[in-house]
Parts: structure tokens; C-alpha cells; sequence
């Protein structure tokens, strides 16, 4: 009989940035009928005294299963995606997507990844020489040829493993900085997208691994003048997508500039983000907010296609940075346009 491997991924409770856990559990297929169903899943624990989620003493929490994929790069392999639950079946503090209020998933989410490959050697960006800078910035982005675009190898194959399980990955480009890239997911729910992102960052991950090189997360990975990296939210919910009125645009992104929304957004949208929002590399500053269509250097952007569709669409939260937690980014968005 059969055995499949189950990849069980969770977030740890280091602060302020959550890492992925994830370990194997073997099951027998005869308890699946068809295509691995999430609810084939069973509940599972893990100690948490080794991953900053519980003391010593009373150790144990739970894993939820809550998203499952096909784990393309190992024979019989799924990976399952879980929320860590206390154990009295409460959700963990460090949960974040649990907080999401979006029962019927009206939100549709789509995420633009950004993140640098990193030379563990160095401890620089792939393509950066040992000492001294390469050739400043401007030939990198969406660039061709050696002297432009580094990993190109790891990043294909990435691309590859994440269609063939299934992630709705949406399109890819070389960034500003040598050696950053990103890519794009689109989910209808926010849990969904979270869910994506979180499974696609883990087979960047396991893909580097294999290259020996590292992926850095950190939104401003070099100082001076080198973009930092973000993970824009693209966000829309029936209200936005059938608006047909500017007013009713920026009624919305007025809700995102009261003192309290500016608070909360910047607090989940990742660690060490006043090195990002400077206001210079397509970036508002993080004491300042502003939206405007067609606008990178604002807070939130109204894309231009939104006029040109008679005011109907999505919006661009362009604050949340690379390391963000995405279920946290979404909880914060659906909060502040249902409020
Ligand atoms: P840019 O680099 O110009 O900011 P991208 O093409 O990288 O834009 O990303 C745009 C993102 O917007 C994509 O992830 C796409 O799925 C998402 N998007 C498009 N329409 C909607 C919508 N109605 N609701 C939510 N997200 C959307
Ligand atoms: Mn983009
Ligand atoms: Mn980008
Ligand atoms: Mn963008």
C-alpha cells in the first residue's frame, strides 16, 4: 500500500518576524479517496517550547490543517498548509489567520512577492561582486543577460513547482535591485491568498536550498540607494469592483488615512519598514500618507485602469514590505474598509 507524505507548514511565534516549521507525516493512501482533500488531514501537534509558542511545562500545540497542494517535487507528497491552535483548541496568539473577517469571501487579494536571492558566501545579492557595488540601478528591472539577471535557473524552477501544485501564480519579474525578483499570486478570499503565499514562499525556499543560496526577506536588505523590497496588496471586494464612482474610491482610501488605520496598517505590515518608506524608491514615507491614481510614490495607488473602467476595480496598498505576514496585511485591510 501506498504511502503519502504529508509536508505540514506552519508559522513560528518569533517576533517580530514569524519563520516557516514544517515536518513530515506519513499516512496510508487508503485513506484518501481521489485527490488529497484538506479534511483527509488530520489534526496534528508540535512542541511548542522549541518554536517560542509555549513554555517548557505544557508544551504541546495544535496544527490545523487548512490548505493542501500537491507537493510536486516529492513522490507521493502534499504540502498542508495549518494554523497553530492552543490546546484547548483556541486560535494561538501568533495566528494571524485566524483574525481574518471575510466569511464569504468577498475579498479578493493578489499579493506582488518581492524578495532577494542571497549569496550565503558574501552575504550579498546574487550578482553583487565580493567587494565594491555592481552597475548602479536602472538596467535590472525585467532585464535579460548575464550582466542583469542572476538565478534566473532558481527562479524558473520555482515558477514550475508552483503551477504544478496548483498555485495560482499570476506572473514573474526581475526587480530593480540586481538579484531581487518577484512574483504575483491572485486567490478570490483572503484566507486563500494568505494560504498561497505562504505555501509558495516555502518552495522558494526548498528550491534555493538546492542552489545553496538563501532567500532574503528583508524589506531593505542593502542600504543606500537600492530599492527595498515590498509585497504590494492588490485588494478588492464587491463594493470596489462594481463602484462605478470616484467618490466612492476614495471614501475608501480615506478610511486608510485616520490616525488610528495608519497605526494598525504599519504595525502588520512588516518589521524595520521606515528603511523601505522613505519616500524615495517608489515608496511613500511611513509618517505620511497619501493615495493618487497611477501613483507609485503614494501610500496606496488607484490603478489607472480604474478610471479608464469608469471608476471600478481594485486599489494597491503599496506599504506592506516583503517579510509581512499576508494574512495579517489582509485581516488589516478587510478591518479598515468594513469599518
Ligand atoms: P504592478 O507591478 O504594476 O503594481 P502587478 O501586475 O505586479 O502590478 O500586480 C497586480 C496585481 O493585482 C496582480 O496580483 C493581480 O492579480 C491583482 N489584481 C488585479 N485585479 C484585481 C482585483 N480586482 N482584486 C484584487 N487584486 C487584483
Ligand atoms: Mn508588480
Ligand atoms: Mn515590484
Ligand atoms: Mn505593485
Amino acid at each position: 500500500m501506498a504511502k503519502l507524505k504529508l509536508e505540514y507548514i506552519w508559522l513560528d511565534g518569533y517576533k517580530p518576524t514569524q519563520s516557516m516549521r514544517s515536518k513530515t507525516k506519513i499516512i496510508d493512501s487508503s485513506k484518501v479517496k481521489g485527490k488529497l482533500d484538506v479534511r483527509d488531514c488530520p489534526i496534528w501537534s508540535f512542541d511548542g517550547s522549541s518554536t517560542q509558542q509555549a513554555p517548557g511545562g505544557s508544551s504541546d500545540c495544535l496544527l490545523k490543517p487548512v490548505f493542501t497542494c500537491p507537493d510536486p517535487d516529492r513522490k507521493n507528497g502534499y504540502l498542508v498548509m495549518c494554523e497553530v491552535l492552543n490546546a484547548d483548541n483556541t486560535p494561538h496568539e501568533s495566528n494571524g489567520r485566524a483574525t481574518i473577517d471575510d466569511d464569504d469571501a468577498d475579498f479578493w487579494f493578489g499579493f506582488e512577492q518581492e524578495y532577494t536571492l542571497w549569496d550565503p558566501e558574501t552575504n550579498r545579492p546574487l550578482g553583487f561582486p565580493k567587494d565594491g557595488y555592481p552597475a548602479p540601478q536602472g538596467q535590472y528591472y525585467c532585464s535579460v543577460g548575464a550582466q542583469n539577471a542572476f538565478g534566473r535557473e532558481i527562479i524558473e524552477e520555482h515558477l514550475d513547482i508552483c503551477l504544478d501544485a496548483g498555485l495560482n501564480v499570476e506572473g514573474i519579474n526581475a526587480e530593480v535591485m540586481a538579484g531581487q525578483w518577484e512574483y504575483q499570486i491572485f486567490a478570490k478570499g483572503a484566507a486563500e491568498a494568505g494560504d498561497q503565499i505562504w505555501v509558495s514562499r516555502y518552495l522558494l525556499e526548498r528550491t534555493a536550498e538546492k542552489y545553496g543560496v538563501t532567500i532574503n526577506w528583508h524589506c531593505k536588505p542593502v542600504k543606500g540607494d537600492w530599492n527595498g523590497s515590498g509585497m504590494h496588496a492588490n485588494f478588492s471586494n464587491t463594493e470596489l469592483r462594481t463602484a462605478g464612482s470616484q467618490k466612492k474610491f476614495e471614501a475608501i482610501c480615506n478610511k486608510f488615512g485616520s490616525k488610528k488605520a495608519i497605526k494598525d496598517s504599519i504595525a502588520v505590515y512588516g518589521a524595520d519598514n521606515e528603511q523601505r518608506l522613505t519616500g524615495l524608491h517608489e515608496t511613500q514615507s511611513i509618517d505620511k500618507f497619501s493615495f493618487g491614481v497611477s501613483d507609485r510614490g503614494a501610500s496606496i495607488r488607484i490603478p489607472v485602469l480604474v478610471p479608464a473602467n469608469g471608476w471600478s476595480g481594485y486599489l494597491e496598498d503599496r506599504r506592506p514590505n516583503s517579510a509581512a505576514d499576508p494574512y495579517k496585511v489582509a485581516a488589516n485591510i478587510i478591518k479598515t474598509v468594513k469599518n
